[in-house]
């Protein structure tokens, strides 16, 4: 795996700032060794007029194996061997995106004492990766390069050049210049759409994975008009991640808005979201909220972020969970004011606990498929017959979705520690039943691209408590 990084000057700014902006000296080759195999940093080049650096990535296909990092989910029996025999030590783009990340750290957060100027400045830029696999072919290099001011270059490989017949590869060679771009801007381009182009992200998708995103993303992936699709490919269309990624961008693009745009972009949010992304009910007057079978504390992260949320309690029965939701949350070093909106808490929702009765909404994000069906009467009782927040928001898989998720073995769940997974209309017998015996209305609706055949990959019921909406009728 190959990519060059050029930089065009001139005497007054000469090319060879490119060494000080990527913190690699330009007269010396350098290796690093990386879990995965080693990288190497080079300059073909280095000149006044222009200066070239290569990273090289030589991977190391049975370390990666070693490492379980080149699992392929499902584990069908011929998995074993793709793990060794694939084209990972040729085509690894998504593992060239982490080496740059890892080689270039300072660059990408454009840090350079030596030439802070030229690291805040656009600059004229060349990148080249001679054999991009790029599946979408170049029409999707373009759209995914093209609206962040790059001019694309993107040439098919053919699969073999004296068989011209044989058709063309899954390659491109890709060529991208640009002069509006400072070094950071694209080099978190790079990071971000290597993986996407490459869409066989073959090591484990951590939690932190989305932090990641975000961080690479700020300024250019709110509002790409490609962001929906980048987003589900970096994460390896882990929907719940995928799904709170997105949440959280929205976020931070009503933040970046001017308030005049607000409300335009609030209403265009609505409109395009209403079929596909959960209603947020939550905000609906709700201020004290539970997120059972919280997790890592993702979705605790996002709602901190809120002022209008006054408590948030997250509950889990891991303890190794509650562990990373607390380092992710900072709870150790938070001010005391915010500290006071947040609690963790140990408990398992299949017992009645009255800590956690009153509050004003619950949601059980991607849980219930968690416990055994026949411990599911247990939490239906401590939820909506104990604790009985006024507003439940439930969601989990559905398993129609699964024929398409490619990487998936029809007819298994998704995840190794799920008990079951339901159809729509399973989902929608269990709720209705649940609504009607413990008094509450019930609402569906889709989260994800709703598909007409096999409809959308995780399903949303909203639970309103009855006597509340009488109360509030009078
Ligand atoms: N809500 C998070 C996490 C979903 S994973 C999200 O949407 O990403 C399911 C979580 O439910 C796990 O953290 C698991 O520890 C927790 N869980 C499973 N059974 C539970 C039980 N009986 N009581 C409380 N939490 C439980």
């Amino acid at each position: 795996m190959f990519l060059t990084i050029s930089l065009s000057g001139d005497a007054a700014n000469p090319a060879t700032d490119l060494g000080y902006l990527l913190h690699k000296h330009p007269g010396k080759a350098q290796r690093f060794s990386t879990s995965y195999g080693t990288a190497h940093v080079f300059y073909p080049e280095a000149g006044d007029a222009r200066c070239t650096a290569a990273l090289l990535l030589e991977t190391d296909p049975a370390a990666l194996v070693r490492r379980g990092k080149g699992k392929g989910r499902g584990g069908a029996p011929d998995a074993a061997l793709a793990q060794y025999v694939n084209d990972r030590p040729y085509a690894a783009s998504s593992l060239l995106a982490v080496a740059l990340s890892g080689v270039f750290s300072s660059a990408m957060r454009g840090v350079c004492a030596a030439r802070p100027e030229r690291a805040a400045a656009p600059l004229p830029l060349r990148i080249e990766v001679p054999a991009l696999p790029a599946r979408g072919g170049a029409p999707l290099v373009r759209a995914l390069f093209e609206p962040l001011g790059w001019r694309v270059d993107a040439e098919p490989v053919p699969l073999d050049t004296e068989f011209p017949q044989w058709g063309d590869s899954r390659y491109v060679r890709l060529v991208l210049a640009s002069e509006t771009l400072t070094l950071a801007e694209a080099l978190r381009h790079l990071y971000v759409l290597l993986p996407v182009l490459d869409d066989a992200k073959h090591y484990w998708v951590s939690a932190d994975e989305v932090d990641k995103l975000l961080r690479a993303g700020e300024g250019w992936l709110p509002g790409h008009p490609e962001q929906q699709l980048i987003t589900s490919r970096y994460l390896s269309r882990r929907w719940s991640l995928t799904r709170q990624a997105r949440e959280a961008l929205e976020l931070v693009r009503l933040a970046e808005a001017d308030d005049s745009e607000v409300e335009e972009i609030d209403n265009a949010v609505g409109e395009e979201t209403e079929a596909e992304e959960k209603p947020t009910p939550l905000a609906a007057g709700a201020a004290r909220v539970l997120d059972l079978g919280c997790g890592q504390g993702q979705l605790v992260q996002e709602l901190l972020k809120d002022i209008r949320f006054t408590e948030i309690i997250g509950v889990d029965v891991s303890v190794r969970a509650l562990t990373i939701a607390a380092r992710r949350l900072k709870l150790d070093r938070m001010g005391e004011r915010q500290a006071s909106r947040v609690q963790l808490m140990q408990g398992s929702l299949a017992y009645t606990d009255k800590r956690l009765k009153g509050y004003d909404a619950a949601v059980l994000s991607e849980v219930i498929e968690h416990l055994d069906l026949p411990r599911l009467p247990a939490l239906e009782y401590a939820v909506f017959g104990h604790a009985r927040p006024r507003t439940v928001v439930v969601t989990t898989p559905n398993v129609e979705y699964n024929v398409r998720w490619e990487t998936l073995p029809a007819g298994h769940v998704r995840h190794g520690d799920h008990r079951f997974e339901w159809t729509r209309a399973e989902f929608r017998a269990w709720a209705t039943d649940v609504a009607e015996r413990h008094g509450y209305d019930v609402e569906f609706a889709p989260v994800g691209p709703d598909d007409p055949e096999v409809g959308p990959p995780t399903q949303l019921a909203l639970f309103t408590i009855r006597a509340e909406k009488e109360a509030k009728a009078a």
